[in-house]
């Protein structure tokens, strides 16, 4: 360990149990902009959240302008397999899928937003039917629901049998086409959101309002480069933070910058250190980085098992639904495996579930495993965890309101407090819906109302961060190394010594390896997120949900509660904890 890291690990170790007392950057390092737009409302990223919120928007205030990093269909909406849950079937119930919903979070959802998840779910499931989204039907004509783990009932539609995020995007994507000439809404493809432009402070020095955002633009003419885009309101629709982690299902456009940002303008921050790592990730050796194909819940909701290299079934004597268990307990099951048979990697076996039927049903799996010579219907997969989703993000109310006033948020980069410690399988789509929708009308019903007035941004004081883009693979590391699958207080500590390491000045990232660009703006948003994360389960002192601690390995009531981030008006990181309603 070099010097400068004792004393970081030394410094940290302290931080975990008072105040992490971090500095962490109000903005990062960007050129002025340009060039300005208005609009009345701005949403960023054309995921289910973005575009849900786009096309409600589009009927009820006058000018929205929907900005995402590369095209429109893209982020992890795109790649989701298994389905939407909601409770569709007459024997179901908006109450059973509370109940599973609530069991999953391990005790921290917060049951008014689950109450809303599950009783308005339908209603958007269906409404995405009349949007022209051709989910699987049955024999009968009515939509094909199937389980997953921790469901008690068959309450996933699908689409294209494991194709469903494809097909959900596609129909909104269209829907969208459809209007993108009417003057009402604009659309900016290819357009990285960098910084939240914030009013003036207030008496407590905290950033004023959120009054639009600076992104840069590769584009043509006027809209080029950096700019500013202002409005009354602010919707982020910006995804996950896979990207953070050395191995995870989401892709590349994952980088966390909804969260980065959000902190980095005075929002409060929750549940970060809970991220689910999805069990069932093709294995292929561990020098394998980036985005990793996914074996979907519902293969083993159909009847898959796990095995370990021995070819031994464990599920059963760990959890009564086995393989079904949540996904948490099926993920440290598996670590756990592997470290009894020193493998780094167990076995699916869907082999029995018969070749023509697993054609059928998971035609996109199939495809993606022959890409690397395995076949589903004859061969055992090799399988290990991977990051597949967060259960934190920007706090908001049961409006996707968050702490500032003007910013909205919605989907996965939201912490809503539907998950809890953990999300149940396909709540994530259902969750982007229906709070994207109730963010639009809350949003409308305020413009028409006069309590969004369009503000003047200012600067926020403070030098601007970039991390070299170069750091990246050094920062995934550090995250999948300290708050990966099972974390411990060393591991956790290590990580956030490595992470004091990477230099975030602007200055030396500008004069000695890049200047601000994509890549350092993105990574930039990595490494806080990854530092944020580090803290969170540090500090966090039991196991639960998505978060386990080898040092702590069990749940301890007085960790019921949230922990919540921001940043003081001196840019210091504020942690701590906030107790659940
Ligand atoms: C492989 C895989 C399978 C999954 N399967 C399921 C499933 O079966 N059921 C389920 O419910 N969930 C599933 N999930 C999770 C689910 O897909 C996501 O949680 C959900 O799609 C998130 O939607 P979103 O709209 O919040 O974000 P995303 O769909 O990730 O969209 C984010 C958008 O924001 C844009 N963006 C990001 N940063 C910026 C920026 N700085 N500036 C501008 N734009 C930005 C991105 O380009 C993108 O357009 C799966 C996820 C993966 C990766």
């Amino acid at each position: 360990m070099t010097r400068m890291t004792q004393e970081a690990t030394r410094s940290l170790a302290g931080a975990a149990s008072s105040s992490a007392g971090l500095q962490m950057a109000a903005r990062l390092a960007a050129p002025i902009a340009g060039w300005t737009t208005e609009a009345d409302v701005i949403v960023i990223g054309s995921g289910i959240a973005g575009l849900t919120a786009a096309l409600e928007l589009r009927t009820r205030v006058p000018r929205v302008l929907l900005v995402t990093k590369t095209v429109l269909a893209s982020g992890s909406t795109v790649w989701a397999q298994g389905g939407i849950a909601a409770a569709l079937d007459p024997s179901d119930s908006p109450a059973a899928h509370l109940a599973d919903t609530l069991t999953a979070g391990g005790g921290l959802c917060d049951p008014r937003a689950v109450e809303v998840l599950v009783t308005e779910g339908p209603a958007r499931v269906r409404e995405l039917v009349t949007r022209g989204t051709m989910f699987d039907r049955d024999a009968s004509g009515g939509l094909a629901l199937t389980r997953e783990g921790g469901h008690h009932a068959d309450r996933i539609v699908h689409a294209g049998g494991d194709a469903t995020g494809a097909e959900v995007s596609r129909a909104l994507v269209a829907q969208l086409e459809a209007v993108r000439a009417d003057p009402g809404i604009e659309v900016i493809e290819h357009a990285l959101v960098i910084d939240v432009l914030t009013a003036a402070p207030g008496p407590d020095g905290r950033p004023g309002p959120a009054c639009g955002v600076t992104l840069h633009v590769i584009g043509a003419g006027s809209r080029d480069g950096v700019g500013a885009a202002l409005g009354r309101a602010v919707v982020f629709a910006t995804g996950g933070i896979g990207q953070v982690y050395r191995s995870s299902t989401n892709p590349a456009q994952a980088t966390g910058d909804g969260i980065a940002a959000a902190l980095r303008a005075g929002a409060t921050i929750g549940d970060v250190e809970f991220v689910q790592f999805h069990p069932t990730v093709l294995w292929l050796g561990s020098g394998v980085r980036g985005q990793l194909t996914l074996v979907s819940e519902a293969v083993r909701g159909e009847g898959a098992l796990l095995l370990d290299t021995d070819g031994v079934r464990f599920m059963p004597d760990v959890h009564p639904m086995a393989e079904l268990a949540p996904r948490d307990v099926v993920a440290h099951a598996m670590v756990r495996r592997m470290a009894q048979t020193g493998a780094d990697h167990v076995l699916l076996d869907a082999r029995h579930l018969g070749a023509d039927f697993l054609r059928a049903r998971f035609p996109t799996i199939y495809e993606r495993l022959l890409e690397h010579r395995i076949d589903l219907t004859t061969d055992l997969v090799p399988v290990a965890p991977a990051q597949h989703y967060h259960s934190g993000g920007i706090v908001t109310d049961l409006s996707g309101r968050s702490t500032l006033r003007g910013l909205y948020a919605a989907g996965e980069v939201a912490c809503t407090g539907v998950h809890g410690a953990n999300r149940l399988a396909s709540n994530s789509l259902l969750e982007g819906m229906v709070f994207a929708h109730r963010a639009a009308r809350d949003i409308a019903s305020r413009v028409a109302a006069g309590e969004l007035p369009q503000r003047d941004p200012v600067d926020r004081p403070g030098p601007g961060a970039l991390v070299a883009a170069a750091a990246r693979s050094r920062i995934q590391r550090a995250a999948s190394n300290g708050p990966g699958v099972i974390r411990s207080a060393d591991g956790l500590i290590q990580a956030a010594a490595d992470l004091a390491e990477v230099r975030t000045d602007a200055h030396h990232a500008a004069g000695v390896v890049a200047a601000p660009q994509t890549g350092e703006w993105e990574t930039t948003n990595v490494h806080q997120v990854a530092t944020l994360l580090t803290q969170a389960a540090l500090r966090r002192t039991e196991s639960r949900g998505g978060h386990f601690r080898s040092d702590y390995p069990a749940a301890d009531d007085a960790w019921r509660l949230r922990l919540t981030a921001t940043l003081a008006p001196d840019a210091t990181l504020e942690l701590g904890p906030t107790p659940l309603d």
